[in-house]
């Protein structure tokens, strides 16, 4: 769980909103911005000269400029991104495919070298320059085909660590036991076939806690090939090898980097970014190859504005369309789910307030109370009684009406009675809210006139919107549209 605080520990500022300030205020990006708007001049300064030769690749994105899928950082923040890229203290090379990824400048590459160069805590703990080359294990063709298994310690008031890691993808696990012995090397082996399954071939060195009767038992057991490498000799167990020496390397620098952190975060912090930073050997993400996805981290965070928005361009559009059937406006009559009473599902009657997000709106029930819905929770009063004219012919092919899918054709209902009905079908139902995550938890009840009418719980996600009423679609003047017509509003 701790390694998903760094991915959920968003910026205060947005990072977006920073990068268009800074880029405007920076004399080289700023010139950069109307050259690559306005076209290139014959004559431009030399700082400009590694922009240049990538122009036909540069463009702008939302007022920021792009090289490819690059941020081009002004700069103002680039101390700040660097710091970012090194608190875990990872090398320059692991960094440098990391910014790639996301960010450039010029002379990046060399910027990233230095600030490794530079920083003391990596400095005093430098290792050794490689001596031996791993000989060779036969080639893995997928995620838990092959682990290898080591300890690292005794580090830190002799603490040991059972360092777990996949051939294939990279992805290392770290477990700290009490005692490097079978039993406690055999509970944390269970808890990692219980997440990942089971391997088919583990390496470990002769160690007696792997090469105890118990160990080469549950081996067999659940039909896992164990090859043992001779002891006193890593560079046969070259992977694991490897890895517990820049573990151990780094849990070092980390223990000696004088921030409030406790070891368990800066541990999980070094995990973290090196199953998220393309390996060397394999040039792809550990936690992409073991996990079959991208994992969010706070680098993408940052930049999520745009990432967000290339990746989900046709989901976007779902939503759109989807919330551009229904809209609401301030003062709208209106009926909202009403959970205050447990064992009964109803509908209770409001007025909006105010949007709060996209799909997230406050609404004043009759008796003064201020609810937070959810459009999924929101019907338009009269929505339901007031049928649509239909086609002659379509009327007979009729459904029935939910207020849950707007996208279901409304049918003629004679029924007038204007309390909206409670959809039985309640499995659907709660689907569809479970999606949304506002259940009955999350329901606000707050006093209207209390101090100057400020409401203080609104989630810490949505953004205060106001409703624009111009916006909305119902007070457009009826006139007769042609084809062309619609090529102005474009
Ligand atoms: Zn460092």
């Amino acid at each position: 769980m701790r390694a998903t605080e760094y991915a959920i520990r968003a910026y205060n500022v947005s990072v977006e909103e920073q990068i268009r300030l800074q880029t405007r205020k920076d004399p080289i990006l700023s010139e950069l911005f109307i050259y690559t708007r306005d076209g290139w001049p014959q004559t431009f300064e030399d700082e400009l000269k590694p922009f240049e030769i990538r122009k036909s690749e540069i463009f702008i994105e939302n007022e920021i400029l792009m090289w490819g899928y690059r941020v081009i950082i002004p700069f103002k923040l680039r101390q700040l991104l660097l710091t970012e890229l090194h608190s875990s203290h990872m090398g320059a090379t692991k960094m440098k495919a990391l910014a790639r990824s996301y960010f450039w400048w010029p002379h990046l590459d060399e910027n990233i070298s230095e600030i490794s160069k530079n920083c003391q805590v990596c400095l005093s703990y430098r290792s050794d320059p490689p001596k031996v080359i791993s000989g060779g294990w036969p080639e893995v063709l997928e995620p838990m085909d092959r682990i290898h298994m080591d300890y690292a310690g005794p580090v830190f008031k002799n603490k040991m660590f059972l360092i777990i890691i996949d051939a294939c993808s990279k992805w290392p696990e770290v477990y700290e036991v009490i005692k490097a012995d079978t039993f406690y090397t055999l509970e944390k082996f269970r808890e990692f076939c219980s997440r990942f399954g089971i391997p088919k071939c583990v390496v470990t060195d002769n160690g007696t806690c792997f090469s105890s009767s118990e160990f080469s038992e549950f081996c067999t057991i659940n039909g896992i090939t164990h090859l043992t490498s001779p002891s006193y000799h890593p560079s046969s167990n070259g992977l694991a090898g490897n890895f517990v020496k820049s573990f151990k390397n780094t849990l070092y620098k980390m223990l000696n980097d004088k921030n409030n952190e406790t070891l368990q975060t800066k541990l999980q912090k070094f995990i973290f970014y090196y199953r998220n930073t393309p390996h060397s050997t394999t040039n792809k993400v550990p936690s992409s190859l073991m996990l079959g996805r991208k994992v969010n981290i706070r680098l993408e965070q940052l930049f999520q504005g745009w990432s967000d928005r290339k990746r989900n361009k046709s989901w976007n559009k779902q939503k759109i369309v989807y919330s551009e059937n229904k809209q609401f406006s301030g003062n709208d009559s209106v009926y909202v789910r009403d959970y205050s009473r447990p064992n009964e599902r109803g509908w209770i009657h409001a007025i909006i307030q105010e949007q709060l997000g996209t799909y997230l709106f406050l609404c004043q029930t009759d008796d003064g109370r201020i609810l937070k819905r959810h459009i999924d929770q929101i019907i338009k009063a009269g929505e339901f009684y007031e049928a649509p004219v239909l086609n002659p012919n379509e009327q007979q092919d009729v459904s029935i009406p939910t207020a849950i899918f707007p996208k279901t054709p409304v049918s003629q209902k004679t029924d007038r009675n204007p309390t909206p009905q409670v959809p039985t079908d309640t499995e659907s139902t709660q689907s569809q809210i479970g999606l949304i995550s506002t259940p009955k938890q999350s329901e606000l009840t707050v006093n209207v006139g209390n101090s100057n009418g400020v409401i203080q719980t609104t989630p810490k996600t949505s953004k205060h919107v106001k409703i624009d009423k111009n916006n909305t679609k119902t007070e457009r003047p009826v006139r007769a549209r042609k084809a062309p017509d619609r090529l102005k509003y474009e």
